[in-house]
């Protein structure tokens, strides 16, 4: 049986940057990873204010700014009524970039042999003499750590481990991808545009001069993504748009078909994001594993890494235990007895964010799954005027120093 300290599960956005949070703080981890190498999970991801702080934190924003396309702002469009509202953000920082310029440059920054790839983790049990953690590799190996931390996302083992329900679908998908344009997309405006039509909606973020940025969510054809190929969901999309104005058409027409992603669209309810229990002794779920939620707000991401940070800010403050011994040599213990105490920490100070963020993107979600229910729509329309009326309150939080 192989031994180690923290164990993390997914090499993913949240697990990375759990890591590396944790490496600026001194304590070392390993990552499984399931696939054989970094995986991109993803074309494009938007990155705002709030994800910027917590890349802050763990040292990497400044690598990250200069391959990514800044956003001024949002542009919604609702072609059923003709109505259009545009949500200035200049003061915002809004950016867009490659997912796999961030997947790489959390993995960059950590030391070597952090990550392990081809891991797939099987099942996870309990030592009955110690209490640790015991994790089941799908080869046979089997690791004891004295703390586990499920980033493996919306279907982990972790949080089974840890006794949550599973993950719920919506009845929507995503396709999205990218399309290029040699001679110029001559879209003047560097606005995140977002354009509704019953129960379909096309998000569109120019990237550069030459390349656009795209998704289309609409009803979920097929809970089995892996039947798709790629004229699949090229057709997909092009059936969903085929009410949209022209360069709509042309853009998904002209996408880079390599560029394509399929997605359905998976939550976790927010009201168990209060009454389930995230932890069980040494073990913790973040990121997509605890909170999945629709892209909605753009803020899964943002969120992950928000939970890195605090993560790893709870553990060290509860676990490193700091003295002078010896001849006054400066020794740093780890109290591993301490983890529930920093898990505990953790969980409390994201409970309130992640609720809201997950009760605002479930409104908006059941809004267009709902689209032709007079009733539904009544009341998601209120609680998003009653509860989430201020433009942008989701960016303002700051997930403090780590
Ligand atoms: C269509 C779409 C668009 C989105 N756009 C945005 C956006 O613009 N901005 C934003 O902030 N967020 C966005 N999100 C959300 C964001 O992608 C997720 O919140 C984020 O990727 C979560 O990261 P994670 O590391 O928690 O989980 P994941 O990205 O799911 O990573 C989990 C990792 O664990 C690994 N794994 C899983 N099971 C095992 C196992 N048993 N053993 C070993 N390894 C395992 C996987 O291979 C994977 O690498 C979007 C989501 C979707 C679906």
């Amino acid at each position: 049986m192989d031994r180690e300290d923290i164990v993390i599960i997914g090499g993913g956005i949240c697990g990375l940057a759990t890591a590396l949070a944790l490496h600026r703080k001194g304590l070392k981890s390993v990552v499984l990873e399931k696939s054989e190498t970094l995986r991109e999970c993803g074309v494009v991801i938007s990155i705002l204010t709030n994800g910027w702080r917590a890349l802050d934190q763990l040292g990497v924003a400044s690598k990250l700014r200069p391959v990514s396309f800044p956003v001024f702002g949002f542009h919604d469009i609702v072609l059923d009524n003709g109505s259009e509202r545009r949500t200035p953000a200049s003061k915002e920082e809004i950016r867009s970039f490659r997912r796999i310029h961030l997947i790489e440059t959390l993995a960059k920054e950590l030391p070597e042999d952090t990550i392990r790839f081809g891991c797939q983790v099987s099942a996870i049990t309990m030592d009955r003499d110690s209490s640790y953690p015991v994790i089941h590799l799908d080869d046979g190996t089997i690791i004891k750590s004295k703390v586990l931390i499920g980033c493996d996302g919306a279907f982990s083992r972790v949080a089974e481990y840890v006794g949550l329900k599973p993950v719920k679908h919506y009845s929507m998908a995503v396709v999205r991808g990218l399309t290029n344009y040699p001679t110029g997309h001559n879209i003047s405006e560097k606005m995140f545009t977002r354009t509704r039509k019953g129960n379909v909606m096309v998000g569109r973020i120019p990237m550069g001069e030459n390349l656009v940025y795209w998704f289309v969510s609409m009803r979920s054809p097929t809970k089995d993504s892996t039947v798709l190929k790629d004229l699949d969901m090229k057709n997909l999309a092009k059936e969903a748009v085929k009410d949209y104005p022209s360069e709509t058409v042309n853009m998904i027409e002209q996408c880079d078909i390599n560029s394509l992603h399929f997605n359905n669209l998976h939550y976790r309810p927010p009201w168990n994001l209060f009454v389930e229990n995230f932890s069980k002794g040494n073990v913790i779920v973040a990121g997509d594993a605890k909170h999945v939620m629709a892209p909605a707000l753009g803020q899964g991401g943002s969120a992950a890494l928000e939970d890195s940070v605090v993560l790893a800010r709870c553990m060290a403050q509860k676990m490193i235990v700091e003295g002078l011994e010896g001849e006054q040599q400066h020794q740093k213990t780890i109290n591993w007895g301490k983890a529930e105490l920093a898990f505990d920490q953790f969980l409390k100070e994201r409970r309130s964010r992640v609720w809201w963020l997950s009760l605002n993107t479930h409104i908006i979600v059941s809004l267009s799954q709902h689209a032709s229910s007079k009733a539904i729509r009544f009341l998601c329309i209120f609680f998003l005027i009653a509860l989430f009326r201020k433009p942008l309150w989701d960016v303002q939080y700051n997930c403090g120093r780590l």
